[in-house]
């Protein structure tokens, strides 16, 4: 006799990409201890946090420790004062208008976007491939139903819903989006939230890169009409405020976005109240000053270290005539492998070659071999000599 599991689990495909990078790396590097690798495959960001936070954080701390200021559990939905912080950053960054109500404080955009699932039955779910693995993943130990849309370079990694059987999906979109780089467009994402609208689908929507957006792309889906009836947003502080190891982002679940008669915000709200108890005070203190005015311009500014990074390869393909996209919006470079090598012969070619380390597109999904994955979060001293060395051999 014994319990029942979760048999979902036995049709995840083994994740074997990041841990068979490291093995390659690791063997090499102990045959070659005299060679500098260079990792451009890093999907962390390598700067500091900002003084503003660092210095909010601080002082929270000190609140802790004195019995009048001293915080227990928080909030499950997050302080007012972030909510608010969010309310006024979609104001003034994006002229979305949000209520405080709507938006949802919590420990990363990976959770949320692991965790939406469960307020959702057995719809068919639509993901693009190549796709940040949590969709793919979190929808499979569900026990549900995935359909891939093509993201390829015929439609520059952006597919759209045209040619897709009408039905009522949970349709998963990542602009910019990790790892492809590529950002929609205002009509891009609009025939996105048409479909959706029209079929009763609910898009969520995950905006972690929205901070590198720079030209007139929207950074939140709630910038399209309609999106308010149809979309779930969630954002992160990862990486436009280097929160990869504070954990801070939000969900924004608009009270208007009806399913039949039910609000999925409530739906959202119970799940999260009898699941989750908050993230710590220090921390959305910490996010609380990367939303205003001196932590922004901060953020700013370690963006614009990594973009000067991305553009120092991306100058380099577009000399080369190699077709890659994002680099511009995003800190992600995906580029064609050149000469026809398949993923994993590229990334053996850049390693054993120039001593370069980046991620095998294969790795995220049948449409991505073929292609590559390099970041921008590296220094600007070894992007610099990884596109020397690039230059070599491309
Ligand atoms: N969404 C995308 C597309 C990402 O690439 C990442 C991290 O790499 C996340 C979400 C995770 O964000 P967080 O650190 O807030 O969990």
């Amino acid at each position: 006799m014994s319990v029942k599991l979760n048999n979902h689990y036995d049709n995840l495909v083994k994740n074997y990409l990041f841990s068979e990078v490291g093995k390659r790396v690791r063997v090499y590097q102990e045959a070659n201890p005299d060679k500098k690798i260079i990792r451009l495959g890093i999907g962390d960001v390598t700067l500091p946090l900002a003084k503003p936070i660092v210095d909010a954080m601080q002082a929270a701390v000190i609140e802790m420790g004195e019995k009048s200021t001293f915080k227990g559990y928080p909030p499950e939905y997050g302080y007012d004062f972030l909510r608010k912080a969010i309310v006024d950053y979609y104001q003034n960054n994006d002229n979305v208008t949000l209520k405080m109500e709507d938006v949802f404080v919590s420990d990363g955009a990976k959770s949320d976007c692991g965790n939406i699932v469960e307020i959702f039955g057995d719809n068919p779910i639509l993901i693009p491939d190549p796709v940040y693995p949590v969709y793919m993943d979190s929808n499979i130990m569900a026990g549900r139903k995935v359909t891939l849309v093509n993201a390829t370079k015929e439609n520059l990694f952006l597919p759209s819903p045209e040619g897709i059987k009408e039905d009522s999906y949970i349709i998963y979109l990542c602009s910019p989006n990790n790892p492809t780089g590529a950002v929609y467009d205002y009509d891009g994402l609009k025939a996105w939230v048409d479909f959706a609208l029209k079929t009763g689908s609910v898009i969520i929507f995950d905006s972690a890169y929205e901070s590198y957006v720079d030209g007139e792309e929207p950074r939140s889906i709630f910038e399209v009409e309609g999106a308010k009836k149809c979309a779930i947003e969630i954002c992160s502080l990862s990486k436009s405020a280097g929160f990869t190891g504070v954990r801070c982002s939000w969900t924004i679940i608009p009270t208007e976005l009806m399913v039949e008669d039910k609000s999925l915000n409530a739906m959202w709200a119970r799940r999260q109240a009898t699941k989750f108890n908050g993230v710590p005070y220090i921390v959305q203190k910490g996010a609380e000053a990367a939303l205003k005015e001196e932590g922004l311009k901060a953020s700013k500014e370690t963006i614009a270290y990594y973009k000067r990074n991305a553009k120092l390869l991306t100058d380099l393909f577009t000399k080369k005539g190699i077709f890659f996209t994002g680099g511009i919006s995003s800190p992600y470079i995906w580029m064609k492998t050149p000469r026809g090598l398949s993923s994993w012969e590229f990334f053996d070619e850049l390693l054993n070659k120039v001593q370069i380390v980046g991620t095998p597109g294969s790795g995220f999904g049948a449409n991505g071999e073929g292609f590559f994955r390099l970041t921008a979060f590296g220094s600007y001293e070894d992007t610099l000599e990884a596109v020397k060395r690039l230059d070599e051999i491309l």
